[in-house]
């Protein structure tokens, strides 16, 4: 299996080079050439296994130079040694007949980021060895307020690596950059950056493809890599819970082998939908993908019009780890909906840039309206929902899995054809007290930490033990910059 550029480079390599360099010279994110395919007498049999060696599998038939028994190991030092809470890694809660939540947040940041970034840093440091390079590597990484902490937690103390994390300074909750400032570990570095989460990660973008901060990072000793979404090694173990909540609604008799279900996601970077439509397009028998946005709603008319247009406001929403207007990972999409053609998606790629717009061909609209749905959830409908989950159904969830779900009400409504459908949960709701508290109509008074309390006393669900621990933590890393500055903070981390 090689990978090859969203923008038809040429170049054509193993997945530990796609892992080591995350991003192609020519811009373009490195995809599969063609998809493996998955039966359904193999999906049977990963049904009868636990999550790590569900995992396992599908890394492997797209980790071709990775050996079964390496992602054996890693996939079991990932999901069994204690940093997931409960032994199913990726629990399905089923709250009626034919709703199924999949709750990827019982790792050690308590979001769905966790999923990979446990493992990525296993990936990335035995793909270093296979490719003989001996430079440190630093992972640079833009976070909207789940993925910085995420990969804190991966790469802390992990040898050959070191870890920054940029986030916005007024973009994030009290207890993400809580969990973020207070990291520990002797490889890791956090700073606030002045500005959105659209500039910081333009800010990482452009350090990437600055040549001579790379050459003067490689006289130092290092090579800069990525973390963010756009990182083959982050996508790839996202597809296993796709694969893996089929799996248990098959033990748990809700499915016959065969059937088909949908899957409703909240989005932000088109990373989990897009690990989604990788396990539609092996072949786990998936009937709609649908997209949930919140108001900052981008890409819900990208799949309702065709068209993507980022002139738009940007909103601060009560589900942050969505505000987001540039959806690096949608360009995977294109690839495949192009056909493959790299010229197309370069052509896209560049009105983007210049105007910030562009339009599908009527065919690539086509091939995108067959397999996903879209809708959008306002602030107002997120904690309606949110309320009406905890006094209907008696499940407490967050502000990002209540766009969701409140998105896949709406699509019922308008559908006849009723799948079972597995909403993807991403976050505790622990993660977003503030906001949970007021949606259940409690007062929000003191910090984070008394608002964790709060919450557990008015709900009564159990709390995650990563943020049961944060009255406790201390800032480490107080520093903020200009988004101008960031180069200089880099610098300055490298030579510390
Ligand atoms: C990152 C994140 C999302 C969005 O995921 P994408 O892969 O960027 O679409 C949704 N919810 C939570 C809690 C997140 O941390």
């Amino acid at each position: 299996m090689l990978y090859v550029s969203t923008r038809g480079g040429g170049e054509k390599l193993l997945s530990s080079e796609a892992i080591i360099k995350g991003l192609s010279d020519d811009g373009g994110l490195y995809v599969p050439e063609h998809f493996p395919q998955i039966t359904l007498d193999v999906i049977n049999l990963l049904a009868a296994k636990p999550y790590s060696q569900r995992a396992a599998y599908i890394l492997g038939v797209y980790l071709g130079d990775f050996t079964p028994e390496e992602l054996e190991s890693q996939t079991d030092a990932a999901y069994n040694s204690g940093g997931f809470a409960v032994p199913e890694v990726a629990p399905l809660r089923k709250v009626s007949d034919d709703t199924f939540f999949l709750e990827l947040w019982h790792g050690p940041t308590s979001a769905f980021k966790d999923m990979a970034l446990q493992i990525l840093p296993r990936l990335l440091t035995s793909s270093l060895r296979k490719t003989n390079e001996s430079k440190e590597v630093c992972i640079l990484v833009a976070t909207s307020g789940d993925t910085g902490k995420a990969a804190l937690e991966g790469f802390r103390d992990v040898p050959g690596t070191r870890v920054m994390v940029f986030y916005p300074r007024d973009g994030v909750s009290d207890v993400q950059k809580l969990q973020m400032t207070s990291q520990q570990g002797s490889n890791v570095n956090v700073v606030a950056v002045e500005g959105n989460f659209d500039d910081a990660q333009n800010g990482v973008k452009e350090i990437f493809t600055d040549e001579f901060l790379k050459e003067w990072a490689r006289e130092k000793g290092f090579f800069l890599s990525s973390a963010n979404s756009i990182n083959w090694g982050r996508l790839v173990p996202q597809i296993a819970y796709y694969v893996s909540a089929y799996c248990d609604l098959l033990n748990s008799k809700e499915i016959q082998l065969g059937d088909k279900i949908d899957f409703c996601v909240p989005t932000g970077n088109f990373g989990n939908i897009l690990a989604a439509y990788y396990a539609l397009r092996m072949g786990l028998p998936i009937n709609r993908l649908i997209l949930a946005s919140n108001q900052n709603d981008v890409l819900s008319d990208f799949i309702n019009t065709g068209v993507y247009d980022r002139n738009r406001q940007f909103y601060t929403t009560v589900s942050p780890s969505m505000d987001i207007l540039i959806s690096s990972n949608l360009e995977r999409l294109l690839f495949e909906l192009s056909g493959k053609n790299g010229e197309i998606v370069s052509g896209l790629m560049s009105e983007l840039s210049k105007n910030g717009r562009y339009e599908l061909s009527s065919d690539m609209r086509d091939a995108l309206a067959n397999i996903f749905s879209a809708g959008r959830c306002s602030e107002e409908e997120t904690l309606e929902c949110i309320a009406k989950a905890f006094k209907e159904q008696d499940y407490l969830i967050d502000t990002h899995t209540a766009v969701a779900y409140n998105v896949l009400q709406k699509y019922r409504d308008g559908n006849n054809q009723q799948q079972p459908c597995v909403v993807v949960s991403t976050a505790s709701p622990y993660k977003f007290s503030e906001s949970v508290l007021i949606a259940l109509g409690q007062e929000t008074i003191g910090n984070g930490a008394d608002l964790i309390d709060s919450l557990f006393n008015f709900s009564k669900s159990p709390v995650p033990m990563p943020l049961s621990g944060i009255r406790n933590a201390v800032p480490r890393f107080e520093k903020s910059v200009a988004v101008a500055d960031m180069q200089a903070a880099v610098r300055e981390f490298l030579q510390s």
